[in-house]
């Protein structure tokens, strides 16, 4: 079923009856080449590819509660590509140029708005830093523009500009970057696989992977036993729990980061803004909402929820960079549970039993990451080989220290980065 404006007015004229459903809802075979565990969008990106690219398709995806329920649909969505450091930067420029063909790839509107992202800076040391990661950024072939206060005050005339303590030095934007519709993305990856004849099986929990003389075999489900020659492990907050069940104890801890979304507003924010001297982020979604953010709560937890004193730092700092964002009112927050490396990037590697791969380690950064992760794990599935783009995010650097990436400049502290 392919989506058109011409299909659209079609269906539109006679009922909506010819829409099918975007996906199969497959039964589990007993046996696959490749089982994916997770169906969130790393997962189904991985499938996608693995069917697109290697024509590997007798492939399940394995998915404990519904496709899309994970972070994939839980996210702040922003997509950019404005990394500094060697391995991250080619990385994510990689997964931006995917992104910015992918409707037309899947055939599915998620939505993608290059609004731009504007990251601002507050003081003389600030702006160096800032302008040394543009130089990275344009060195690396994306774009990257230093703007003066006079520039945003034309752009963005809603912040406080003459406040004493956080005065706005100036902004690096990234015009390329922006947001897309998160689930969207989860469904326009799942109907791609799909179609290409991926089984997609919901309500799948594995829970232990079979490994026998040190090569895996498959795993176990509440949906029975499946056998399979390759397993990836892509369950992002919960990598270090699936990791065990193959005895692997990663150097990832799981922490929580909250979103609010306030009641919809005419349009006011055209661009994603950051605030450089507190952790607060802010856009506006289509349907008028303004979704913001901010920092970690500062514990490790399983819980998809946050607790108040985040939820009031975060005001706080909205309130200081857009005082009139206190008339808003906050409809919505909710929480997702993070993947933190001890130095913020992740991992799309090999483990130590043949057959066994992970992708892991996303932070709070691996939505704009979706689709460049799926490319670089099918390559990595489908030919042993590490991808070019994703060849630095090695597991056994966290064992020997060599390769760390460490954008954030804070040191081996999970909640930091
Ligand atoms: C509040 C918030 C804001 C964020 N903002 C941004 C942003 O603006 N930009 C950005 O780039 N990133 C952002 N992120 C990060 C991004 O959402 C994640 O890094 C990314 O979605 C993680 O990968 P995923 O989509 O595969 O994860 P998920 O969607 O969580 O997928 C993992 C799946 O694995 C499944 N699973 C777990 N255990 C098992 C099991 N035993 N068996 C079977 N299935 C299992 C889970 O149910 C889940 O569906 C944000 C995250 C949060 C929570």
């Amino acid at each position: 079923m392919r989506f058109s404006g011409l299909r659209v007015l079609k269906e539109g004229l006679t009922g909506n009856k010819g829409w099918q459903a975007h996906w199969r809802d497959a039964t589990p075979k007993d046996a696959y080449d490749v089982v994916i565990i997770g169906g969130g969008g790393h997962g189904l990106s991985t499938a996608y590819y693995l069917a697109k690219e290697h024509g590997i398709t007798n492939v399940a995806v394995l998915e404990k509660g519904y496709l899309g329920g994970g972070n994939v649909g839980r996210n702040t969505t922003i997509v950019r590509a404005n990394y500094f450091l060697p391995g991250n930067s080619e990385f994510y420029s990689h997964s931006l140029k995917l992104w910015e063909g992918l409707e037309e790839d899947l055939n599915y509107n998620v939505m993608h708005s290059q609004r731009g992202q504007i990251g601002l800076f507050h003081s003389d040391a600030q702006r160096d830093a800032a302008i040394r990661r543009g130089n990275a950024i344009r060195n690396q072939g994306d774009d990257a523009e230093l703007l003066s206060v006079a520039d945003l005050k034309r752009m963005l005339p809603y912040l406080d500009y003459d406040q004493a303590r956080f005065p706005i030095y100036g902004g690096l934007l990234q015009r390329r970057a922006g947001t897309a519709r998160h689930d969207a993305v989860a469904w326009g990856y799942a109907r791609g696989a799909s179609e290409r004849g991926v089984d997609l099986i919901q309500n799948c929990e594995v829970t232990g992977i079979d490994i026998e003389g040190g090569v895996v075999k498959g795993v176990e489900t509440t949906r029975g036993a499946i056998k399979a020659k390759k397993v990836a492990i892509i369950v992002a907050g919960r990598s270090s729990q699936v990791a065990q069940m193959a005895g692997m104890r990663l150097p990832i801890e799981s922490h929580v980061l909250q979103a609010f979304v306030t009641e919809g507003l005419k349009p006011c924010i055209d661009h994603v803004v950051s605030f450089g001297m507190g952790h607060f982020y802010i856009s506006q979604s289509d349907k008028g909402g303004l979704v913001f953010g901010g920092d970690l709560d500062f514990y490790a937890s399983y819980a998809a929820r946050g607790n108040l004193p985040m939820v009031e730092h975060v005001m706080e700092a909205g309130m200081t960079l857009m005082p009139a964002i206190g008339k808003a009112k906050v409809l919505r927050s909710w929480g997702g549970i993070m993947d933190m490396t001890p130095d913020g990037s992740p991992i799309i590697d090999k483990t130590g039993v043949e057959g066994l791969y992970l992708d892991a380690g996303w932070c709070y950064g691996g939505f704009k990451a979706v689709p460049g992760s799926g490319f670089s794990m099918a390559h990595l599935v489908a030919t042993d080989r590490h991808h070019d783009p994703a060849a630095r995010f090695r597991l056994d650097r966290f064992r020997t220290g060599r390769g760390l990436m460490d954008e954030e400049g804070t040191g081996m502290q999970h909640n930091l980065h």
